[in-house]
């Protein structure tokens, strides 16, 4: 089998198992025991944090853990507006893109059904980007937060995070990014970036599931959404997943030390996987931007066929890959994203998206392209394949 669905989620990676492991065993303490167990516990969590925020280039304290990319959104977005909103009532609108993950969509859509907050949706161009104007035009004196993702889980257009982080500052608005498809691919340097929150989560790194991180700067405050025991300096109650910290932390680590060879790798194997494909497909479309992409992501549409019969016929062959966000999959309504992107609704149907890991080769792209070849080829003679 030749795995291309990266985006949605990646094995663990050795390494991280075998860090893992000491606490999920011998060394299982909880690190809010005082005893030498619970030290244990609590000198590993504290590596872990010092460890990530290392690669943030951040502080440790500015480092929450949580269950996961979902949740640290969900922490960012509602964290910051509600404590924004306490400080001063003014302040009820928040800032998201056209093509945010439901994360980030529906934590804002929550704030409006609940909490007397308004949502600006800043539309993308046709290639998925958000410019500075579009987001000038859209920001106010009552805007509590920006939140607007690094790069896209759909079509991998990368935003320029920097420009627009520095517009928000200008206007002294916290700026949130969603960098789970970002991390291990792209720079995630908080400082570089400019940004005040940026979510990560562990299995799309090499880490297991039901483990993330959200970056909060310095003093910015945030409601926790958890309640309980305090931990995470109150930001996120609940007996930590300790094992799940050091796994994501080495995840974290080993894709960062790599990130530029690697990238520069990936890049040219997906270039080639993308050109052969657009060459032996006819009317096939890459979706996204054409050069301001993840390494990891490459997206068509093909239109005459369906994603989900492209999909099964390419299992049948041995590739496995998605036709949108795992979230939406087994939806039959056409993907907001690319609505988001100009793309016609029938056309949306036939998106097929192939994301890699690190361990991705020449050979099996060069499989893959032939068998997508031959995939839509088929479904294009035979009609779509009954679901
Ligand atoms: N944000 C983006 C851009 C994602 O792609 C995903 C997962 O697909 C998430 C957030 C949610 O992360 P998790 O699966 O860790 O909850």
């Amino acid at each position: 089998m030749i795995f291309l669905d990266a985006a949605a989620t990646t094995p663990v990676r050795r390494e991280v198992l075998e860090a893992m492991w000491p606490y999920l065993t011998g060394e299982f303490g909880n690190p809010s025991s005082h005893h030498s167990l619970g030290d244990a516990a609590a000198a590993a969590l504290a590596e872990a944090r010092k460890t990530v925020a290392d690669v943030l280039g951040c502080r440790p304290g500015e480092v929450t853990f949580t269950s996961g990319g979902t949740e640290a959104d969900n922490l960012a977005v509602k964290g910051i507006a509600l404590a924004r909103q306490a400080a001063d009532p003014a302040l009820n609108r928040v800032v998201i893109s056209a093509v945010e993950h439901p994360a980030v969509e529906e934590s804002a859509r929550y704030l409006e059904r609940f909490h007397g907050f308004s949502v600006d949706v800043v539309p993308v161009d046709g290639a998925g980007r958000v410019t500075a104007d579009a987001l000038a035009a859209v920001l106010g004196p009552e805007t509590a937060l920006v939140s607007i993702m690094y790069a896209n889980n759909e079509v991998g257009t990368v935003q320029p995070v920097a420009e627009l982080a520095a517009l928000a500052r200008e206007r002294g608005v916290p700026f949130h990014t969603d960098a789970v498809q970002a991390a291990g691919w792209l720079p995630v340097d908080v400082k570089a970036l400019g940004v005040d929150a940026l979510s990560i989560s562990g299995h799309k790194l090499g880490a297991p599931k039901g483990c993330g991180v959200l970056f909060v700067r310095g003093r910015t405050r945030v409601e926790p959404l958890i309640h309980g025991g305090g931990q995470e300096r109150g930001r996120r109650s609940g007996t930590e997943n300790v094992a799940g910290a050091v796994g994501l932390a080495t995840a974290l680590t080993l894709a960062h030390a790599g990130q530029e060879a690697l990238t520069e790798r990936v890049v040219r194997l997906r270039d080639g996987f993308i050109g052969a494909v657009l060459d032996g497909v006819p009317g096939a479309v890459l979706t996204g931007h054409p050069a301001e992409r993840l390494p990891s992501v490459a997206s068509f549409c093909f239109p005459g066929t369906s994603g989900e019969s492209v999909l099964l016929e390419l299992e049948r062959q041995g590739v496995v890959c998605s036709s949108g966000s795992a979230c939406a999959a087994g939806s039959d309504a056409a993907s907001p994203v690319l609505l988001a992107l100009g793309i016609d609704a029938e056309i949306a149907q036939t998106a097929v998206r192939f994301s890699f890991d690190s361990s991705v080769t020449e050979a099996d792209l060069d499989a893959a392209a032939a068998a997508v070849l031959a995939a839509v080829g088929s479904v294009r003679t035979l009609g779509h394949v009954p679901k």
